[in-house]
C-alpha cells in the first residue's frame, strides 16, 4: 500500500524518538519527506537511516523551531526544495520539569517557545503550501499530559494544553481550504523522553494504564499516518488519544 505516493511531508522533532517513526511510516508508504530537527547530526542520521530503507525519500533540515524568523525562511526552502507539501506534522517538543515553586522563567519559556509557539511558527511558514496542496493535512503531538495535567509539569501541561487549542482553532480556520488539523494526545512511549524517568515514576505511572504497559513510537506512528491519509478525509479539529486508555 502506498498511501502518500507523491506526497509530501514535513516532520518536526524527525531527528529521534517519535518523530523519527513518523517520519520512517510516511517514507515506508511513498513520501518524501523533510525531516526537521534542532540539531545537524541528529536530523542528518534518522534521514540517512530512512534512506537507507527508502532510497531518496529523506532529506535533513536543522532548525530551532522556537526561531520564528528561521522557520520562515526554512519553510520557503522546503517548499523550493519539494515543490509543494501536504502533511505538516509538529511534534518538536521538549520538557523542563519541575514543581512551580521551583520551576525557573526559563524551563516555561523554554518548554512554551519550542511545544507552542514552534507549531504557530511552522504553520506560518507552510500555510500558504498547504492550502494550494492536495490532501493537505496538519497533525499536531500533542500529550495527555494536556488533557489532564501532571504535577510538575505546569510548563509541558500548558504547552500541550494550548497546542490543543490552537490545533482547534486551525482546523477552523483553514477547513474553508480543505486542509485538516488534528492532534495525537500520546500517553507514556518509550523514548529519550521517557528513559529519563526514575524507575519509581515509571512504575507508578503502569499503575494507571489499563493496558499496563508504555506504548512504542510506531503506535504514534500508524495513527499519525492514519490522519495523514485519505481515509481521513472528514476528520478535522479533533484529539485522537494513542495511550492505552489513560485518558478514556
Ligand atoms: P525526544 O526527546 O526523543 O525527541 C525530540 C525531538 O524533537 C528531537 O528530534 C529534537 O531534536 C526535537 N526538538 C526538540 N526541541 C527542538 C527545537 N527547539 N527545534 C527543533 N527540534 C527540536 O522526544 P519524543 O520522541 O519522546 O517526543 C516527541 C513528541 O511527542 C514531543 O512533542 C513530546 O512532547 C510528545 N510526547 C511524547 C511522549 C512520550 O512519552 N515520549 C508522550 C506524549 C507526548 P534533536 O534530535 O536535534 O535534539
Amino acid at each position: 500500500m502506498s498511501r502518500f505516493a507523491n506526497k509530501t511531508a514535513v516532520v518536526t522533532g524527525g531527528g529521534r524518538g517519535i518523530g523519527q517513526e513518523i517520519a520512517r511510516a510516511l517514507a515506508a508508504e511513498g513520501a518524501k519527506v523533510a525531516v526537521v530537527s534542532r540539531s545537524e547530526s541528529s536530523c542528518g542520521k534518522a534521514a540517512d537511516e530512512i534512506n537507507a530503507e527508502f532510497p531518496g525519500s529523506a532529506k535533513a533540515y536543522a532548525v530551532d523551531v522556537a526561531d520564528h524568523t528561521a522557520v520562515q525562511e526554512l519553510a520557503k526552502k522546503i517548499s523550493e526544495d519539494f515543490g509543494t507539501v501536504n502533511i505538516l506534522v509538529n511534534n518538536a517538543g521538549v520538557t523542563r520539569d519541575g514543581l512551580l515553586m521551583r520551576m525557573k522563567e526559563e524551563d516555561w519559556d523554554t518548554v512554551l517557545d519550542t511545544n507552542l509557539k514552534g507549531a504557530f511558527n511552522t504553520v506560518k511558514g507552510f500555510m500558504r503550501v498547504l492550502m494550494k496542496a492536495e490532501d493537505a493535512r496538519i497533525i499536531n503531538i500533542a500529550s495527555v499530559i494536556g488533557l489532564i495535567g501532571n504535577a510538575g509539569q505546569a510548563n509541558y501541561s500548558a504547552s500541550k494544553a494550548g497546542l490543543i487549542g490552537f490545533t482547534k482553532a486551525v482546523a477552523r480556520e483553514l477547513a474553508g481550504r480543505q486542509v485538516t488539523c488534528n492532534a495525537i494526545a500520546p500517553g507514556f512511549i518509550t523514548t529519550d523522553m521517557t528513559d529519563e524517568l526514575p524507575e519509581a515514576v515509571k512504575e507508578a505511572v503502569i499503575g494507571k494504564i489499563p493496558l499496563a504497559t508504555f506504548g512504542n513510537t510506531k503506535d504514534i506512528a500508524e495513527a499519525v499516518a492514519f490522519l495523514a491519509s485519505p481515509s481521513a478525509r472528514y476528520i478535522t479539529g479533533q484529539v485522537l488519544a494513542v495511550d492505552g486508555g489513560m485518558t478514556m
